[in-house]
């Protein structure tokens, strides 16, 4: 029965990860096998089941998972940090109870106990402001005055294809007679759309724009600000995110430029803390070890009656049967220990070097975003000559932002040394005063021009468009 139920887990666990593996490493959109099996298993395979439960007429399965699916994965929710709290608190509590007795000993000085407990506050006191902190939403800011008409609709800059969409929806609606009013609870992609990207909080306007990693003014299609350089909207969040670092499933909450500082704090206490832990409990399993001269003893086995010389295995084995809890609490301490040095020494090298999480992945990205980059503007270049315009015009800024891009190593923009970067992290620039940081002014995003599209990586369609139109107008401006 065991042996069955071992087989059943282990298959799962197996099968899990190649799922994983498959969908994590294969291009779905690609012709080749890994491609294709990414395909099959995410969308043949959940379509052909929709279609079966619903045949059956279990549609209701399906809403009960996605629903379940959607509430565990894509909202906010505290199961992760309901279960964070037992493990941690109440690892904590048993060790009171069952450790705190047994120090001091030969290991272990006394003083240990207090310091115990307030490194543990501190870890609670992090855990609570990198949770319920402020990450740095970033808001709109007030307009300012004679900036704000400017034809009264959204500039036709769009961040993304779907941008010239928007573009068109908004000519086409434009054309129809009458007003069109905003309304005031407008917050779909669409509404936003069609009205003026709105001024960011001008706390958060405290970098320029490097060219590369963040090219320049773009509206955030979600909320409608001004993205500040490093933001990034967290649907989780709910808006934008200043100096977004990752969103946090143990926190329940996204890492950003005012709560990096807590999550640090956060990590670098709970790493001493897991250390702390293994330690104390191998003073306790130690000076039990000597005192009752354990590798000097012959072990019986209950069971059987046999006799057993002392060695390191047996040991563990009758302390593990005679302090289950402490032995479990070790364990856990020693493994989430090592595992949270690396990832703490990692997250110290980010901040000092001044890097977030997700800049990491747009480093990675920006030697595929430049080849891209070029081909479409070889692309937007011999659509322009057969359709007889003029080569494109580009300026010293757009030569520089490229090669930027295409720097290796990569240049980081935001790196001031590694003083001014931790300074940085615990003091954080929408923090200080504007005498002290100067606040940017980022204007409108720009108008979409082929130099804009053939950044962003457009597509031929977009660019056909865009040269369809510019011919338009020549012709519009020969015919006056
Ligand atoms: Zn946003």
């Amino acid at each position: 029965m065991v042996s069955v139920l071992g087989v059943v887990v282990y298959s799962g666990i197996f099968l899990f990860l190649v799922v994983a593996g498959i969908i994590g490493c294969g291009n779905p959109y690609s012709s080749t096998l890994l491609g294709r099996a990414s395909y099959f298993l995410q969308a043949t395979l959940p379509s052909a089941i929709s279609r079966w439960l619903h045949s059956i007429g279990a549609a209701w399965v399906q809403d009960a998972a996605l629903g379940a699916v959607r509430m565990c994965c894509l909202q906010r929710n505290p199961i992760v940090q309901i279960g964070y709290c037992i493990l941690t608190f109440g690892g904590f509590i048993v060790f009171i109870v069952l450790g705190y007795p047994r120090i001091p000993n030969p290991y272990m000085a006394a003083w240990h106990k207090p310091i115990g407990i307030v490194v543990m506050l501190v870890c609670l006191v992090s855990f609570l402001l990198a949770s319920f902190a402020d990450p740095g939403m970033v808001k709109p800011g007030e307009r300012k005055a004679g900036a704000a008409k400017r034809g009264g609709k959204r500039p036709k800059g769009a961040k993304t294809k779907g941008g010239l969409r928007a573009a068109e929806a908004t000519s086409k609606r434009a054309a129809k007679p009458g007003p069109h009013p905003k309304k005031a609870d407008d917050t779909g992609p669409d509404d936003v759309a069609e009205c003026e990207a709105l001024p960011a909080d001008p706390s958060f306007c405290t970098l320029p724009f490097d060219g590369a990693l963040y090219e320049g003014p773009a509206m955030c299609r979600t909320c409608g600000v001004v993205k500040p350089p490093r933001s990034k909207h967290c649907n989780m969040m709910g808006g934008c995110v200043a100096r977004f670092d990752h969103y946090c499933v143990w926190l329940n909450a996204a890492v950003g430029e005012r709560t990096y500082r807590w999550f640090l704090l956060y990590l670098i206490s709970h790493t001493v803390v897991l250390l702390y832990g293994a330690v104390a409990c191998a003073s306790i399993f130690l000076s039990e070890i000597h005192e009752h001269r354990m590798l000097e003893r012959t072990f019986v086995n209950t069971r059987t009656g046999e006799e057993i010389p002392a060695s390191y295995g047996i040991i563990f084995q009758f302390l593990m049967s005679n302090n289950p809890e402490l032995m479990m609490i070790q364990v856990l301490c020693a493994v989430m220990g090592v595992v949270l040095v690396g990832f703490t020494g990692y997250h110290i090298v980010l901040a000092a070097t001044n890097v977030t999480t997700n800049e990491t992945f747009k480093y990675s990205a920006l030697p595929n975003k430049a080849r891209h980059r070029a081909r479409v503007r070889q692309y937007i270049e011999r659509r322009r000559e057969a359709a007889g315009l003029p080569p494109t015009r580009r300026t010293a800024e757009q030569d520089r932002a490229e090669a930027l891009a295409v720097s290796d190593p990569p240049i980081n923009p935001f790196d001031r040394g590694v003083l001014a970067n931790l300074a940085e992290v615990i003091w954080p620039l929408s923090l200080r005063s504007e005498d002290e940081w100067p606040r940017v002014d980022y204007g409108p995003p720009p108008a979409l021009d082929a130099e804009t599209l053939a950044a962003q990586g457009g597509d031929a369609r977009d660019i056909d468009r865009l040269v369809e139109q510019e011919l338009r107008q020549r012709s519009v401006a020969a015919r006056e």
